[in-house]
Order: structure tokens, then sequence, then C-alpha cells
């Protein structure tokens, strides 16, 4: 997987407000040029940032994503974001099916795959979430339950291009704890074989990004493991001596 462009994207969830934008400039003017050459840096803001951070960006990186979308374009859906909107507002990337969404707000693995479809449709690239809970791994059931989710969230037409995977297990987020470097790969290497035997040479090439707890202490290591081309990131992406610190294990 040497050939494949890492990227580093940051999660804000429903943290962040204008004051904000000064902690991202510190992350546009913190990546150099070496930095951005060897790996590919993006935030996930909330929706009302996207515009703003977009605009102080530029060009970036870092890039713009957003954290959820709609399934439609337009139309009567209160309170929804669509991915045209995220589009058009500068984001070039929407996370579908976090944990949190799949808990908080019931997403199915069938809404999750038309959300990924409304993002291509909107230009974006999809970052698909799956991960098991505590129970199911303590079952042994880790696997089998990520492939499950991998079959059924990811559309047919996925592309190296239009799709990244995060995985992330649900116990892993937010609690300081992360998996082994050993079973880290040992997932990777699952995801990497369903989706190489489903979708051939763009499935060798997607990029598989772990998510969990990354700080810039245990980067180094989660980064290093095979099949492994990059991290989704929380609470380390909030600041950007952290987001800068994980962009350096690279
Ligand atoms: C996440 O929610 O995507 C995540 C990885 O969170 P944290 O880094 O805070 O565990």
């Amino acid at each position: 997987s040497a050939a494949i462009k890492p990227l580093v994207a940051g999660n804000w969830k429903m943290n962040g407000l204008k004051a904000s934008q000064a902690e991202f400039y510190k992350m546009v003017v913190g990546i150099s040029d070496e930095v951005a050459d060897t790996v590919d840096a993006m935030i996930c803001a909330p929706s009302t940032l996207t515009a703003l951070l977009a605009e102080k960006a530029g060009k970036g990186p870092p890039a713009i994503g957003g954290q959820d979308c709609h399934t439609a374009a337009s139309g009567a859906h209160t309170g929804d974001i669509s991915a045209e909107m995220l589009a058009d507002a500068g984001a070039s990337a929407v996370i579908v099916g976090h944990s949190e969404r799949r808990t908080d707000h019931g997403e199915s693995d069938a809404i999750v795959n038309a959300k990924a479809q409304a993002a291509w449709r909107a230009g974006l690239i999809a970052i698909i979430c799956v991960g098991e809970t505590e129970a199911e791994r303590k079952a042994g059931n880790a696997v089998s339950i990520v492939e499950g989710q991998l079959n059924a969230s990811i559309p047919d037409g996925a592309t190296a291009e239009n799709t990244v995977v995060a995985y992330e297990p649900v116990w892993a987020i937010g609690t300081g704890l992360t998996p082994t470097a050993a079973d880290v790969a040992e997932m990777h290497k699952a995801m990497r074989v369903n989706l190489e035997g489903r979708l051939g040479s763009e499935g060798q090439a997607m990029r598989l990004l772990y998510g969990g707890s990354v700080k810039p202490a245990n980067a180094r290591e989660l980064m290093s493991v095979d099949n492994v081309n990059g991290a989704l990131v929380g609470g380390a992406s909030l600041k950007a001596d952290d987001l800068l610190g994980i962009l350096a294990a690279y």
C-alpha cells in the first residue's frame, strides 16, 4: 500500500464556533509543503462553519468535509443538510455512517449506503464509517460485523477516488482506548480482502482509515500498520498542535 497517499481527516463533531477559525488557521499555516506532499489533511466541520473554513483554507490543505448529509438534494427535510449544499459551501467530502449517527439517529446500513450515493451525486468523496461495539468484539464477532457493514453500507460503484472507508471500533471512540496494532492489522487486512474481492483494483487502492482515540503519541504506531492509510480523528483534531502532531507521524 506504499502507493496510496494517506489521509488524516479531523471530525470536529458538534464543536466549533466562528472564533474557532483562529485555531483552524493555525492548521492551514502549520501544514508544510513537505507534509502536504506526503499526506492529505481534511477537517470535517459542523455545517455552520463549512463555508467560513473553506474560505479560510483557500486551496488548502486542509480540505473541508461535512459530517453527514441527507439522501435527497433538496426538499422538505427540516434541519437536514444535503450533499449539494455541502459542496456549494466548499466541502469536497462528507462522513457518512459515523457510529454516533448510527446510534443517535438510528441510521441503518441501507441509509448509509443511500447517503454515500448522495455524496457522489454531489461530487463529494464519501467517508464511510464502520466498526464493532465492545460486546461484538468480546463475542469474537468484530470481523464478521464489519464485513457485513462494508457489504451493506458501500454502494456498487465505489472507487478509490470517490470513497474512503474508516474503521472505527465504537469502544475506541472518545475513550482513550485503542485496539492493539495486531487487532488493527487483522481488521484492515480483512477489509482489504473484502473490498478487493468486490471492487478489484479499486478496492486495492481505496484508503482505509483507522479511527478511535488517535493522538500524536500513538499515531506513528497506528499509522504504520499494514493497510492503514490514514486516520479519522475526533478530539485531537480540535487543536492545531495535536492535528499537526498526528500529521507529523508521516
Ligand atoms: C471519531 O469520532 O471519529 C473519533 C475517532 O473520535 P476520537 O478521535 O475522539 O476517538
